[in-house]
């Protein structure tokens, strides 16, 4: 693709890597088969080859371009069409530099809902109690956070060693919603005798920021957790949740600083960690299981098969499912900014995980497992369950 993109914004970092990027795209819309607004809507500019375009007309003229904004704004950021894309476009770096575009112009807002989250986010103690009056309150909710509250947190209980050399990231909603997730990685690192530590619950990974195109803000966040993290003792950092896992690991990239890369060369996927251990099912009643690869995990972290091969290892029959690539509307804060089109995907997805009769759905990410959870008539858990 041909560019034009201002000089001045072409001697930047990232005016250099937005037309690296773009002359990248020949064009040839393969990513538009497997990108889920683009399936559900039809409209080539809701699908990734429209968005480039668009992208690329807000970089070259620099102006509030409202289309742009609205088109964008649908796209979930679930990198399928990186996967797709035979020439190596990351669209993903380049709806992040976009946005940033586009929020800086003026053209790209966040609702009220999202921007209280977005502090809740770093507030894991004034999250909790918004959860816990929410739930008193659920009909004052608009209906796609009501929806989410359906789930009763277990407070987790494992406490981890001071000084051990790996770190078990708390995430910042995860930890405040499904607290047992981090328990059961804990409880199964503490079976093998491993020792960890946990991080501090307020360090969230900056992911929602960044997807709200408040790069500043979440390069700030990024920097004070690795100025927290001590680079003589850890050495390991276990992410259970995918959503953040895939922004800690891209710090490097982010921030472009020696320390970054160094803080991103530690993380690890928990399903990367425990790949070479042996497991016994735990879940005795269960057999038949829907398994659900959040996008943040097969698209951004490009892990696919790990954890199918650990449940399956482990004795549980992962059940067929149909168009596993497409993303179950969740996508952070998307769920609030886009109800409508959030809601038809997840239906879609939901019935595409139960169409073989599993007895749950397990997957590997916060957001999906409430956002699907809202909806699904069988459980949904975290995969670490399943081992614990
Ligand atoms: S598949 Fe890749 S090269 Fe083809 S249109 Fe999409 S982004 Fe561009
Ligand atoms: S990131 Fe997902 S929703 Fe956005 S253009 Fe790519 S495939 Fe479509």
């Amino acid at each position: 693709m041909q560019t034009q993109l201002p000089r001045t914004f072409l001697e930047t970092p990232s005016g250099r890597r937005a037309d690296q990027i773009l002359r990248r795209c020949v064009h040839c819309g393969f990513c538009n088969a497997t990108c889920p607004t683009y399936l559900e809507r039809g409209d080539e500019l809701d699908g990734p080859r429209g968005r480039i375009y668009l992208i690329k007309e807000v970089l070259e003229s620099g102006s509030a371009n409202r289309v742009a904004a609205k088109h964008l704004d649908r796209c979930l950021t679930c990198r399928a069409c990186e996967t797709t894309c035979p020439a190596g476009v990351e669209y993903g770096e380049l709806a992040e530099i976009g946005r940033d575009a586009l929020r800086d112009s003026g053209a790209l807002k966040s609702s009220w809902i999202t921007q209280l989250l977005l502090v809740l986010v770093r507030h894991p103690n004034w999250l909790r109690v918004m959860m816990t009056l929410g739930r008193y309150m659920r009909f004052l909710l608009p209906t796609s956070l009501r929806e989410t509250l359906t789930h009763i947190p277990r407070r987790g209980e494992a406490t981890g060693t001071e000084d051990a050399s790996i770190l078990i990231m708390r995430g910042c909603v995860q930890c405040v919603v499904t607290p047992e997730v981090n328990d059961h990685l804990a409880g199964l690192l503490e079976r093998r005798g491993i020792a960890f530590q946990f991080s501090d619950e307020t360090q969230c990974c900056g992911g929602m920021e960044l997807h709200a195109g408040r790069h500043h803000v979440a390069l700030n966040q990024m920097q004070r957790n690795i100025d927290a993290l001590d680079p003589s003792t850890v050495n390991t950092v276990i992410s259970t949740a995918t959503g953040c896992g895939v922004t800690l690991k891209e710090y490097g990239r982010l921030l472009g600083s020696e320390d970054g890369q160094a803080f991103s060369a530690k993380i690890v996927d928990a399903a990367e960690y425990l790949r070479s251990h042996t497991f016994t099912k735990q879940r005795k009643d269960v057999s038949r299981v829907a398994w659900h690869a959040p996008c943040t995990l097969q698209h951004g972290q490009q892990l696919r098969g790990v954890v199918e091969s650990i449940l399956t290892k482990t004795g549980y029959e992962l059940v067929p499912v149909e168009d596993a690539h497409l993303c179950c509307g969740s996508a952070g804060a998307y769920s609030i900014e886009q109800p409508e089109l959030s809601r038809q995907l997840r239906q879609r997805k939901v019935d595409l995980l139960t169409a073989n009769q599993p007895e749950l759905i397990a997957t590997a990410n916060i957001g999906c497992q409430m956002h699907m959870g809202a909806i699904a008539e069988i459980p949904v858990v975290h995969w670490l369950e399943l081992l614990r």
